[in-house]
């Protein structure tokens, strides 16, 4: 069980790589220009109705510049959505997640283990006869259920509420 420990500090970690490749290369905050959501493409080639719009980086170089044109662009929606995932909004989120696959950790010294946070199945009995929810909680299954589909990725992690 603690191979999903394994799975999920080794995609953050992925994703912080990537996160700190992408700052230096275009520093955040990223900020969204994004205009004419219900044009009709102007021609750019961009599905119609979306508008148009360009992200540019904290130095104020457009993500685009690389191309070496200032007519290549992306729909608005698209352009909004990637400012919003920025590199900073990455590291906070890789923060979150792994002070809250800390915070829900396996109490090892029980057969099976248990999250020493979650308490989930309350119904019909008194506390004393609550047990701790057995690891790897919900909160650590959704967690990975991010990443399902990638090598490493386990079938039984899919959370089953049958
Ligand atoms: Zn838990």
């Amino acid at each position: 069980m603690i191979e999903i420990i394994a799975f999920l500090t080794a995609q953050y970690d992925e994703e912080e790589a990537a996160a700190r490749a992408s700052a230096e290369a275009d520093p955040a905050p990223w900020t969204a220009y994004a205009v004419g959501e219900q044009s009709t493409g102007l021609g750019t080639g961009l599905r119609s109705g979306h508008g148009y719009g360009s992200v540019s980086a904290a130095d104020d170089v457009d993500l685009w510049d690389c191309e070496g044109s200032s007519m290549l662009c992306m729909t608005a929606p698209t352009a909004r959505h990637t400012a919003m995932h920025d590199p900073a909004r990455v590291f906070v989120e890789l923060e979150v997640k792994r002070a809250r696959l800390k915070l829900h950790s396996p109490d090892t010294r029980r057969m099976p283990s248990r999250c020493l946070v979650c308490l989930s199945d309350r119904a019909g009995r008194m506390s004393d006869d609550w047990e701790p929810d057995v690891w790897p909680c919900k909160t650590v299954l959704l967690d990975a259920a991010v990443y399902v589909g990638r090598p490493g990725y386990q079938k039984e992690w899919i959370i089953d509420d049958d």
